[in-house]
């Protein structure tokens, strides 16, 4: 039979294992909220044709897909530095679903330029 004074660090484990669950299930409905997932269509492309903004090549369409989120800082502010989180991810660049969902995309293979649209992302 356990006394009060070994039980106290199993309940501290356990409290802290609860909050670690609870964090993360915060974290998951945040990323959820900030998403806007839309079924893959072929109209999405229709009309959606750009020229690479450094030669004028046809740019070719395609997907994007990043593992923790495109965090963009304004070159005035400067790069994202160490401390750079998930949080600071812009919408629509995180994928919570089982098969990613990915961004559409422009890619100029010429001047390895990508055109992002994070309006939204594709499943
Ligand atoms: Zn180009």
């Amino acid at each position: 039979m356990a006394d009060a004074g070994q039980l106290m660090p199993i309940l501290v484990s356990v409290a802290g294992g609860l909050l670690a669950l609870g964090l993360l299930f915060a974290l998951v409905v945040w990323i959820h909220k900030r998403n806007r997932a839309v079924p893959d269509d072929p109209a999405l492309w229709q009309g959606r044709d750009y020229g690479c903004p450094e030669c004028g090549a046809a740019m070719e369409q395609g997907w994007v897909m990043l593992g923790k989120g495109a965090i963009f800082s304004p070159r005035a502010r400067g790069r994202p530095g160490l401390f750079a989180h998930i949080g600071r991810a812009l919408p629509n660049t995180l994928s919570m679903h089982l098969r990613p969902a990915a961004n559409m995309a422009w890619h100029c293979p010429r001047c390895r330029l990508l055109l992002l649209d994070h309006d939204k992302l594709v499943h």
